[in-house]
C-alpha cells in the first residue's frame, strides 16, 4: 500500500535507463523503455503454442507448434508469454525478485492479464510456488504477486494448490537435462486441495520467466497427476536464448 502511494506521489527513476518521470511508472519503466518491451507475439510474429519459439510463416489451426514441439509430449497444454526476456524486461524481473519491489508483480500481472486472449476461460489461477525457505527470505513469492493481480484483473479465483517439496538449487547455469533432473518430484499438490476438487479443472499456472520450461513442466506434471484436465502457463518473460 505504502509502496503504491509513494509510487503515485514521488517521481521515480526508470529501472532500466534511470530517467526520471513524474507520477506512477508502469512496470517501473519510463514510457520510452516500455515501448522497447518486445512482445512474443505480434501482428507479424507468431509463436509456438507450447514453447513460445518464433514460428516461420503463419501459424495455422493444423500446425500451431514448432517442429521440436510436434514430437514431444508436455504436461503444459498452452504457453502464454507476454514479452521476450531481454532488456528492459530483465531489469524489471530482477527488481521484482531481488530488489524487494513486490508491487512490480502487480504491474506485471495486470499487463499479463491484458495480453491473454479475451476468450480464454480457466477455473483458477495457480502460482508456481517457491520453497518456503526462499519465499521467507525474500518476503514474498514473485509468481504469487503476479498471479494475484492477474486473477483480480480477469475475475478468476486464485488457488495456491501447489507446494514445493524440497528446495532445489538455482537453475541458472544448468543445461536442459540437468534442470529437469534437478526438478523431478519438486512439486506436489497441497493436501488441502482434494483431488476431487481438481479433477477435470482448467488451471492457469503463473510464473515470472520461462527459460527451458523445466520448472513449469514439473509443476504442471504434479497438477496433471492430481487429475487436472488442462494446464495453461502464463509468464511475463520468455527467454530468447533457446529459440531456434
Ligand atoms: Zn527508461
Ligand atoms: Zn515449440
Amino acid at each position: 500500500m505504502t509502496a503504491r502511494l509513494l509510487d503515485a506521489l514521488v517521481p521515480c527513476h526508470c529501472l532500466h535507463c534511470f530517467a526520471l518521470e513524474p507520477g506512477s511508472m508502469r512496470l517501473g519503466l519510463c514510457s520510452a523503455c516500455r515501448c522497447r518491451l518486445e512482445p512474443v507475439e505480434s501482428a507479424d510474429r507468431v509463436a509456438c503454442e507450447l514453447c513460445g519459439r518464433a514460428l516461420h510463416g503463419r501459424r495455422s489451426r493444423a500446425f500451431p507448434l514448432c517442429l521440436p514441439c510436434r514430437g514431444r509430449s508436455s504436461p503444459i497444454d498452452r504457453l502464454f508469454a507476454a514479452w521476450s526476456y531481454q532488456a528492459p524486461l530483465d531489469d524489471v524481473i530482477r527488481a521484482l525478485k531481488f530488489g524487494d519491489l513486490a508491487y512490480l508483480g502487480g504491474h506485471l500481472g495486470d499487463a499479463l492479464a491484458e495480453s491473454l486472449p479475451t476468450d480464454l476461460t480457466v477455473d483458477a489461477v495457480v502460482p508456481v510456488p517457491l520453497h518456503w525457505r526462499r519465499s521467507w527470505s525474500r518476503g514474498y513469492n514473485q509468481a504469487a504477486e503476479i498471479a494475484r493481480a492477474l486473477a483480480g484483473a480477469r475475475d478468476w479465483p486464485l488457488r495456491s494448490v501447489l507446494r514445493r517439496r524440497r528446495p532445489t538449487p538455482p537453475q541458472s547455469g544448468l543445461d536442459r537435462t540437468s534442470r529437469r533432473r534437478n526438478l523431478r518430484w519438486a512439486f506436489a499438490v497441497q493436501r488441502k486441495a482434494t483431488r476431487s476438487a481438481l479433477r477435470a479443472q482448467r488451471l492457469l499456472l503463473i510464473d515470472d520467466v520461462y527459460t527451458t520450461g523445466a520448472t513449469a513442466e514439473a509443476a504442471a506434471r504434479a497438477l496433471k497427476k492430481a487429475g487436472v484436465r488442462w494446464v495453461g502457463l502464463a509468464v511475463a518473460g520468455r527467454t530468447p536464448r533457446f529459440r531456434g
